[in-house]
């Protein structure tokens, strides 16, 4: 570490700053003296030697540097030019960057101009030097404190920043007498003290001057972490080791917090992404855009963006899935005790269940539950995913028609975000939740394309196991993710998607089952919802009975369940009054002793027997729902059968509809008139209907005389002078399909005839213009209504027999069905006595 300088050395004056030896400095020259040596000496200069020159530090104002040589410091730093910059903007100055070698002390001032040299004494790194005071004992301690001090500094930054790790290595591999000096230049301190320093001849004196500066350093860190959340501007006031950002241009501990903070998080984001277990492709995407999130500024747009992404690829569920705890009995029993009836969904439900145990592979057929609204189908789902013990996660289909609902937006849109399968896994956190794909019917298309096609992607076994979400913009598995749609109905999902699941008809619920899903499931839950219990209220079966039949009119249990709410609600009401009553008493009772309750409790009973529709019954007693009670809280009845009397003249039939909300009685209506022959139909029928119409008039057209049908002036050209209107009531609802035929048959014949249709028919069938009586669909939920309505007879074609087998036995045992062929036994099925002319009775009542 010994170092020979000149004796004779051209003096650099500078005003910035002190150089001290071990050190480098950038400052910048621009006085003629200064520029004068850098020309002469520095850039002309052939020699090594020739680069060292003294930098005295200058103390005397700069702006007062005139021709006149100011007075020299006496002591000054030898050092060596590493490099030379010249700019001539905005005035002729070269920048220097000096590095310090050893101290010297100015003997005589040779020349001043153009520069000034003197002749110079070496004052340390001198070889006697450093081995004279090794043996010296205070000088030992006192290097050996100043070195304990500089550890605990260094230690007390953040050693993964490279430069203080070196920092670090430095502090025990330079000699100790250098460290005075570079830490001095390192840590934060005046001019005015560096120049003490530098003027520390004495290495002793150095060490003894240095260490207070050190400790001031110290406390001033430990300030900074303590206070360092709430205050950082006043943080950077404490402390700033801004030379070792200057000079080694490293990030060091008093970075900007928040920079410093984010870069934190980056960090973290990492070693998150390096730890979860995503796939190799999302690894290397996400990698990628953690180098390019490194490298951008914060302020940047992307730079939320990219995070935002960066986080989601971690947060999702790559690897984490919940077990499986299938047990076919115990699945049995829980659905059993969660829904009632529904036995062929539920057996359905079961063997799907079946499969998965035995065959853990999920290439299963997608369930799709197709009935009227609030049959459970929801609820079944919820079930499933209850029985396998996975997340459920319901995703609404209803109205979504842009397919980024279902894909994501890709990462170029400003707010763009994954689509609903991606969210959903995120929500559950676990890669084999259930899904509930609900209202697969109502998916909408329009000009964002067709989410339709999107969910093909996403239901096909074969190719979900990797779904591309645009947002993600890499693969996802899917293939562990168990999908069930619900519908209302088939006819409106595409084809395509119709084909990738397995439909299982959820029909509507008869009065029974609904009696007992009310009292099984419904009033339960309605009660505790409500915070009532049994003894406060008391639903007997006719009312629920009643409530079926003349408050709703539904396939499912919707309405009939909110019914039960208002009920509930009603009463408890009622409850809460007598509860408030009742604490009166209680008041009196503390002042007037035990009879006074009783004797309140007996006027309020007095008082509901005297009033039954007022329900304020003595609160220990529960508030019975009887008709009365019923009219009180739901008003008066919305459903009244008028099924005979609308049957009281000719040209009335009653016909049995199919509708998403379940089935319907349907009465056609026909009337004739003078006219030329037209037939007019009304009530929004759709083509097939209309055409069903016409080939009724035609059949009964070419079979007038058989019959003995005649028009108005009595001939068997039917429309003779006449015109026909048909109407189908409920004119607001569009009505389509070929069921209707065999109605119309029946009515127009009453027309034609004179004769009243049975009041307690109802058909369904489609028809041939030879007579013939085709199958038609939704035989369950017709019979149902026609059941609900009160009907007793029904017709329905011979080829439809078979459906009949899943309609419960009591109520089969209440209805007379008649299979037909041919519209000869419809139409004898459906007049009293018959209506062939050569009566060929061929009713076929049922076996049943
Ligand atoms: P959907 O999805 O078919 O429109 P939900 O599943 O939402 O109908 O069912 C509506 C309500 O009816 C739910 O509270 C459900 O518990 C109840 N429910 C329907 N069917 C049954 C049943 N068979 N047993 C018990 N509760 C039922």
């Amino acid at each position: 570490s010994a170092i020979q300088i000149p004796s004779r050395l051209p003096l650099l004056l500078t005003h910035e700053g002190v150089l001290l030896p071990g050190s480098t400095m950038r400052t910048s020259v621009d006085s003629p003296r200064n520029m004068q040596l850098v020309r002469s000496r520095l850039l002309k200069g052939t020699s090594l030697r020739s680069t060292i020159i003294g930098v005295i530090p200058n103390t005397s104002d700069p702006t007062s540097d005139g021709d006149e040589l100011p007075s020299l410091h006496r002591i000054g730093t030898a050092a060596l030019a590493v490099q030379v910059v010249g700019s001539n903007w905005p005035k002729p100055h070269y920048t220097l960057l000096v590095t310090g070698l050893c101290r010297f002390q100015i003997l005589q001032l040779l020349k001043e101009k153009p520069y000034p040299v003197a002749e110079v004494e070496q004052l340390d790194r001198l070889e006697q030097f450093t081995n004279q005071h090794k043996s010296e004992e205070e000088l030992g301690e006192l290097s050996e404190q100043f070195y304990k001090y500089a550890v605990q500094l260094v230690e007390m930054l953040d050693m993964s920043v490279p430069a203080v790790a070196k920092l670090r290595r430095l502090l025990d591999n330079l000699p100790r007498e250098a460290l005075p000096d570079i830490l001095t230049s390192i840590i934060r301190t005046s001019n005015q003290e560096k120049l003490q320093i530098l003027d520390a001849v004495r290495l002793e004196e150095r060490f003894k001057m240095t260490i207070p500066l050190l400790v001031r350093q110290i406390e001033g860190l430990k300030l900074l972490q303590k206070t360092r959340k709430p205050k950082q501007d006043d943080d950077r006031r404490v402390v700033a080791i801004h030379p070792i950002r200057r000079i080694n241009h490293i990030p060091s501990a008093t970075e900007d917090e928040e920079e410093e903070e984010d870069h934190d998080d980056v960090v973290m984001l990492e070693k998150k992404i390096r730890t979860s277990s995503m796939s190799e492709q999302a690894l290397k995407v996400c990698l990628k855009e953690i180098k390019r999130l490194k490298k951008m500024p914060q302020s940047m747009p992307e730079y939320a963006l990219t995070r935002n992404y960066l986080e989601l690829m971690v947060e999702l569920p790559w690897n984490k899935s919940t077990k499986d705890r299938l047990e076919i009995r115990a699945a049995r029993i829980l659905l059993d005790n969660d829904h009632y009836a529904m036995e062929k969904l539920k057996k359905r439900v079961l063997e799907y269940l079946a499969v998965r145990q035995l065959k853990n592979n999920l290439k299963g057929p997608i369930l799709c539950f197709v009935g009227p609204p609030g049959v459970g189908k929801t609820s079944v789902g919820r079930s499933i995913a209850k029985t396998l013990g996975r997340e459920f996660h319901r995703i609404a289909l209803g109205g979504v028609c842009d397919q980024s609902d279902i894909r994501g937006h890709r990462r170029t849109y400003v707010g763009s975000m994954p689509g609903r399968i991606i969210n959903g896994l995120k929500t559950v956190g676990v890669n084999n939740p259930v899904f509930l794909l609900d209202e697969v019917d109502k998916l909408g298309k329009s000009l964002q394309g067709d989410p339709a096609a999107a969910l093909l992607e996403v239901l096909d076994p074969e190719q979900n196991h990797n779904f591309t979400d645009h947002y993600l913009n890499v693969a996802f598995d899917l293939s562990q993710v168990l999908f069930i749609a619900t519908a209302n109905t088939t006819a409106t999902i595409p084809p395509a998607l119709l084909d990738r699941m397995e439909v299982i008809q959820v029909p509507g619920y008869t009065q029974e089952e609904k009696i007992e899903i009310a009292h099984r499931h419904l009033i339960p839950k309605q009660l505790e919802q409500h915070g009532l219990t049994p003894q406060q209220i008391q639903i007997p079966q006719v009312t629920t009975l009643d409530i079926i039949t003349r408050y709703t009119r539904e396939a499912g249990v919707r309405s009939l369940d909110r019914k039960l709410g208002a009920i509930c609600r009603a009463v408890a009401v009622k409850v809460a009054e007598g509860q408030h009553k009742e604490t009166k008493p209680d008041r009196a009772e503390a002042a007037e002793g035990e009879d006074c309750k009783e004797h309140i409790t007996e006027d309020a009973k007095t008082e509901s027997i005297s009033d039954t529709a007022d329900l304020a019954l003595p609160p220990e007693m529960p508030i019975l729902i009887d008709f009365h009670a019923l009219k009180d809280i739901l008003g008066p009845p919305m459903y009244e059968m008028e099924v005979s009397e609308r049957l009281s003249q000719p040209g009335v039939a009653i016909g049995l509809a199919w509708t998403p909300l379940g089935g319907e009685i349907m009465f056609v209506e026909a009337s004739r008139m003078d006219g030329e022959g037209q037939l007019t139909l009304t009530g929004q029928l759709g083509d097939v209907m209309k055409e069903s119409a016409h080939l009724a008039i035609s059949w009964l057209r070419s079979n007038a005389k058989r019959y003995q049908l005649t028009n108005a002036s009595g001939s068997f050209d039917l429309l003779d002078n006449t015109d026909i209107h048909l109407h189908f009531p409920a004119g607001a609802v569009t009505k389509d399909g070929p069921s209707a035929g065999v109605t119309i048959v029946t009515c127009l014949a009453s027309l034609f005839s004179g004769r009243l249709v049975c009041s307690d028919v109802a058909m369904t069938g489609e028809i041939t213009l030879r007579g013939l009586v085709l199958p038609v669909g939704g035989i369950k939920d017709k019979v149902l209504a026609a059941h609900r309505a009160g009907l007793k007879r029904i017709i329905i074609p011979q080829r439809n027999e078979k459906d009949l087998e899943e309609i419960a036995v009591n109520i089969r045992q209440d209805l007379t069905f008649v299979m037909a062929s041919c519209l000869d036994e419809v139409l004898n099925a459906a007049f009293d006595g018959g209506f062939s002319v050569k009566p060929r009775v061929e009713r076929l009542n049922s076996k049943l």
